[in-house]
């Protein structure tokens, strides 16, 4: 083994991408599982990269013979094996195998939260599948009323295991849809925005928490249930509120297990109050715009840092007043995006910066190919979303 500690990458995808980009600089080693010219791999040539799925027990096992610290860039991973290598050799894995296990089951998820006395959202596991699905999706309707979401418990993303039942009427094609999954039922809430808030978290020896660091708050837009836009700071959400999304995701990280970054979606209902909606235990889609807005600490940077037990920064501050970041999704066509590309390239502001982000994957229909943050010096969020605003209709346009 090198003495300079190597950190193993579970999957190579634009999270990775970008975490080689700010390990660069550090000169930091990264070595990737993941298939053949994947993201990461692109910008990261190295003879310690590994071609395979990083779902494959065996291959997790030999990028672990050769690191020091093993991370992942998706909670969908084999917990199993990570298990065995945290527990029997001397790489340390981060987070740790219990979040990730956690995690990956959104149900239990939640229902270890309500147990922490975090505020979620009420859910019901749905038992069987035809006939007893049909009838335990009736008693949630009865029992939730319409509308309500149905979750599949593992594996989704993007609100690909999601489904919105609306009424009676959506029941028999939920079970048609959904009877293959392992599913839970959660109530609709009827949010008036989502935020969400990175923290990142270090802990002692014997596990307890160390430090908890929160970046400020963001505003999440989602449309078709894929993250589309986010808002720093929250356009209208009270600073009340921002800074009680803070607090609680605070309260969930201290929860957890292990050192990283961890991201924490909730949602504000009309009142004003936060409910947790759902824990990312690594670098999140919410989080690209530190990447310019705290370029001190990306959450890139952020993740390098804690799980190396380095020393993190005493608060994370923005640099800008304000930062818009849209991503650029895959439309009908290969090419759909490149206009959008093009005039994000061609635009300068007055103390504004656009910034454009290519993760190097092949276009598709609603694939999150790219993303675009826009920041302003001085510009308030409004003034910024102004000038955002011809990259945020072109962006629109290719989802039509
Ligand atoms: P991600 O890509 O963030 O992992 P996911 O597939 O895990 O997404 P969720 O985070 O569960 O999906 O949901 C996606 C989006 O759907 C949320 O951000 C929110 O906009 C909406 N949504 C989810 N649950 C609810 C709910 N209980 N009430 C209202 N809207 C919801
Ligand atoms: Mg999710
Ligand atoms: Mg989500």
């Amino acid at each position: 083994m090198s003495p300079k500690p190597v950190i193993g990458l579970l999957g190579g995808g634009q999270l990775g991408r970008m975490l080689c980009q700010a390990a660069a600089p550090l000169d930091v080693e990264i070595a990737i599982l993941d298939a053949e010219n994947a993201p990461a791999k692109q910008v990261n040539h190295n003879n310690r990269n590994i071609n395979g799925s990083y779902k494959d027990a065996e291959k997790i096992k030999e990028l672990a013979s050769h690191c020091s610290v093993l991370s992942v860039e998706t909670e969908h991973v084999d917990t199993t094996v990570l298990e065995e290598i945290a527990t029997t050799t001397k790489v340390a894995v981060c987070p740790s195998w219990k979040t990730i296990r956690l995690i990956q089951d959104k149900y239990e998820q939640k229902a270890y939260l309500a147990s922490k006395g975090i505020p979620v959202a009420e859910s019901v596991a749905i038992e069987g599948s035809g006939d007893a699905m049909l009838a335990s999706l009736k008693a949630v309707s009865a029992k939730f009323g319409y509308p309500w979401m149905l979750k599949a418990r593992k594996d989704s993303y993007d609100g690909r295991g999601n489904m919105k039942i609306s009424g009676e009427a959506d029941l028999e094609h939920a079970v048609a849809e959904f009877g293959k999954f392992s599913c839970y039922a959660e109530k609709f809430v009827p949010f008036q925005c989502e935020l969400s808030v990175l923290v990142i978290r270090t802990e002692d020896d014997d596990g307890q928490t160390k430090r908890l660091l929160p970046y400020p708050a963001v505003e999440t837009v989602h449309e078709d249930n894929i993250c589309s836009r986010v808002y720093l700071p929250p356009r209208t959400t009270p600073a009340s509120a921002c800074e009680q999304a803070q607090k609680v995701a605070g309260d969930v990280v201290d929860k957890l297990w292990g050192r990283g970054i961890f991201a924490v979606e909730m949602f504000v209902t009309q009142d004003n109050q936060i409910l947790v909606n759902e824990i990312a235990p690594r670098p999140h889609n919410s989080g690209h715009l530190f990447i310019e807005a705290v370029p001190y600490m990306s959450q890139y940077k952020a993740q390098l840092t804690s799980i190396l037990d380095q020393t993190l920064p005493p608060k994370i501050e923005p640099y800008v007043a304000s930062s818009i970041m849209i991503n650029i999704l895959g439309g009908a066509n290969p090419d759909s995006h490149l206009p959008l590309v093009e005039k994000a390239k061609s635009m300068y502001g007055d103390k504004m910066a656009v910034y454009v982000h290519l993760y190097g994957k092949e276009s598709k229909p609603s694939r999150k190919i790219g993303h675009i943050t826009v920041t302003g010096l001085v510009a308030s969020i409004a003034e910024l979303e102004e000038f955002a605003k011809p990259l945020v209709d072109m962006a629109s346009d290719i989802r039509q």
